[in-house]
């Protein structure tokens, strides 16, 4: 009965609804609608009401999905109307409806009020659908940024921030969320990639590695990085795909990804593009629009500005630490004493360089003069005092504390006053730096530079004692070189002239003989100048037997010599003054001799060598008839005898001279000789290892001294 009212009344109601916004449908016992407006078809998603009762052949359910909030369908149980045709009370539900053939989505507030017949049985069930979309949209956009703002405000640590953030926005918005930053300068860094479905992710990756140009989302990221443009494609097509496939596979793997849409937009703060936040919709069959880029780019707009923010913090942080470590390297820690207040602070690091615990320190000026040295003390509080006084700009000092465990530690303190408005000192603020390793050091460096200066002056005198010895070893190897080429020159020259005196004796000795037997028999024969010729010869050859006698006895000083031993020297000169006897009887010298030791030495050349010495002091006589002294002095193992006479002297210029062979100092008419006895003095003395010298004062006398190795008396 019903149901004939209502076809009765539809043209009237038709009119009547089709003038309303709201879908309005009538639904019967069989779920079937028997009625619903132009509206109703909108919301549901079919062409038009016809279609949606069933007319036009498409069964009601097939022209929508009922889904949940996050996108997944629901039984058709949820509708209210068929609850309400089920006797239950209606409810009014918001549900969101995929029209099945746009794939369109549309949300809508749903309620169902029962039509009864007289029985009160309920024959129809009348649904109303109210377009809520735009409404539930905004709703879930200003969650998403209440979500996200929150999110972003909550961590400072970017990594992790940024993919929770990409999370928030899959499914709700898209797909597919990503998150690529510009690290410096450069490439992109992708942070986070975010898909409902890890086989999608793998693709994804797959293709970023194979396909690197590809990778950024068809190229747009590059873009929107360099541009800082927001970049919004609502639908793709599979001509771009082919467009953007490098070969078949890439194509292939662009298919596979089949993105439908994309929104690129820039992560922007001060001015500068950090990096993109990528929207793109796949599977879902969504369509990104407008709506969607105005959110992603709020959204953007804050991530932006987190990034900066995690920046600023991550490098202030840094800062932080930097300094931080410089003043723990430096052992510095900073203070600051608030005048008026009578406060003084202290940082953790002033309180470690001070040895208390963190957070100990008193904060009391008294607190702060409390570990100072007591010999510093005076000192630093006077500098504090002028500096606050005199309003200096500037306050430092060094001086000593004593940590509680006993320790003397310098510290540089260094402050600067700050005045307040009315020019009273309001704060003096400053660093303390613990320099006792520093002075420790500076102290080391100066001890070091010490050491290597006397370091360096040793090897100096190393090196300049070195090239000494060395120099002294080369003139010793010189010397030694020499001595040897001498005593061969002078074995030589002893040899020669042993041989040439020796040989020439013979002949000599015949051309005497024969001019003194032609003296002798021709003399006052001939006439006056042949006895002189003859004179002259007979002279000569005398002379020439002595010099050859006196060369031979030089020369056998060297050759003749016997092995040195124990001799008493008396007997020496007894011997030697036996020899000269004559000499000594003509010339009435007075001889005096003292007790003489035994000596090392070779007997015949001793005598030798006194009478040479004894002679010379007799031939060498003044006006006055000689006195001849012998004496000995002994030091030690040796023996220096004296042979003392009071003759003619000898110039001190003459007293080297005179010990070289052949050397006279007058003519042979004013006193005979052959300048040879001092020669063979001085040669027997040195083959004695002792030395012999003169000194003298010209006409009054000279001494001949010479030394000799002292020995033990040998008994009889
Ligand atoms: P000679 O006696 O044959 O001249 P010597 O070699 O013995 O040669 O002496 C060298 C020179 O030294 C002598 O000529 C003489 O001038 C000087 N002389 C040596 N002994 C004395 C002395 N006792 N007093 C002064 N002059 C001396």
């Amino acid at each position: 009965m019903l149901a004939q009212l209502f076809e009765h009344a539809r043209p009237l109601v038709e009119a009547l609804f089709a003038q309303v916004n709201d879908g309005v449908t009538v639904q019967g016992p069989d779920f079937l609608l028997c009625f619903a407006n132009p509206a109703a078809a909108r919301l549901l998603g079919a062409n038009s009401p016809e279609e949606l009762l069933g007319r036009r052949g498409v069964p009601l359910l097939e022209c929508f999905q009922v889904l949940d909030a996050s996108g997944k369908p629901m039984s058709s149980d949820v509708l209210p109307g068929r609850q309400v045709l089920a006797g239950q009370r209606g409810t009014e539900r918001v549900l969101r409806f995929r029209h099945s053939r746009t794939g369109q989505e549309q949300w809508c507030r749903l309620s169902a009020a029962p039509v009864r017949d007289a029985q009160g049985k309920v024959v129809y069930a009348v649904n109303v659908f109210q377009d809520v979309t735009e409404m539930v949209r905004t709703q879930e956009r200003l969650s998403l940024l209440a979500e996200a703002s929150e999110l972003l405000s909550a961590s400072l640590d970017l990594d992790s921030t940024l993919t929770a953030t990409a999370r928030l926005l899959v499914p709700r918005l898209g797909d597919w969320c990503a998150v690529d930053l510009a690290d410096d300068a450069s490439a992109a860094r992708r942070v986070a990639v975010i898909h409902a479905d890890p086989a999608k992710l793998e693709l994804a990756r797959k293709m970023s590695e194979r396909y690197p140009d590809s990778a950024q989302s068809i190229g747009t990221i590059a873009h929107v990085m360099k541009t800082g443009q927001p970049h919004l494609t609502s639908h793709i097509t599979d001509e771009m795909f082919v467009a953007t496939a490098q070969d078949a596979e890439h194509l292939q793997l662009l298919r596979e990804l089949s993105l439908r849409s994309i929104i690129v937009v820039p992560l922007k703060a001060r001015e500068r593009t950090l990096g993109t936040l990528t929207v793109a919709t796949a599977e879902s069959s969504r369509h990104l629009r407008t709506e969607e880029l105005r959110l992603v780019e709020e959204l953007a707009r804050r991530v932006g500005l987190a990034v900066d923010n995690a920046r600023l913090y991550a490098e202030a942080k840094r800062a932080q630490a930097r300094h931080e470590v410089a003043l723990e390297a430096g052992r510095m820690g900073a203070w600051e004493w608030d005048i008026p207040a009578g406060r003084v602070t202290w940082a953790p690091t002033l309180e470690r360089i001070h040895g208390i615990p963190e957070g100990s320190f008193g904060g009391t000026f008294q607190d702060y003069q409390s570990d100072m040295h007591p010999e510093d003390r005076q000192q630093v509080l006077a500098s504090i005092q002028h500096v606050v006084a005199q309003r200096e700009p500037e306050h430092h000092i060094q001086y000593r504390i004593i940590l509680p465990d006993g320790q003397v530690r310098w510290v540089e303190a260094h402050g600067r006053l700050t005045l307040d408005e009315q020019g009273q000192p309001s704060r003096l603020t400053g660093v303390c730096t613990d320099i006792t390793q520093r002075l420790a050091l500076e102290e080391d460096a100066r001890r070091l530079v010490r050491e290597q200066a006397a370091r360096a002056e040793a090897e100096r005198a190393r090196q300049h004692t070195t090239e000494l010895l060395e120099s002294l070893r080369k003139t010793q190897a010189e010397l030694a070189q020499r001595a040897q080429e001498l005593a061969r020159s002078n074995a030589d020259l002893e040899q020669f002239a042993y041989v040439a005196s020796h040989d020439l004796q013979e002949p000599l000795r015949m051309v005497a003989s024969y001019v003194q037997l032609l003296s002798r028999r021709y003399k006052g024969k001939l006439d006056a100048d042949a006895d002189e010729f003859i004179r002259y010869a007979v002279d000569g050859a005398t002379r020439m037997q002595a010099l050859i006698n006196d060369l031979l006895a030089y020369s056998r000083v060297g050759t003749r010599g016997k092995e040195l031993v124990p001799v008493p020297l008396e007997k020496s000169l007894e011997r030697a003054l036996s020899h000269l006897r004559l000499t000594l009887q003509e010339s009435g010298a007075e001889l005096k001799v003292e007790p003489l030791p035994w000596v090392m030495g070779d007997e015949t050349q001793l005598v030798q060598l006194l009478q040479n010495l004894v002679g010379n002091a007799i031939k060498f006589r003044g006006e006055h008839s000689p006195r001849i002294r012998v004496s000995t002095t002994r030091e030690a193992d040796t023996v220096t005898v004296a042979v003392e006479d009071n003759g003619i002297g000898i110039e001190p210029q003459y007293y080297e001279r005179i010990f070289a062979i052949f050397q006279r100092l007058h003519a042979k008419e004013e006193y005979p000789g052959t300048g040879i006895g001092l020669s063979i003095c001085k040669k027997i003395v040195e083959r004695h290892g002792g030395r012999i010298w003169v000194e003298s004062t010209p006409g009054q006398g000279s001494t001949f001294r010479f030394t000799l190795t002292a020995a033990e008396p040998q008994p009889a």
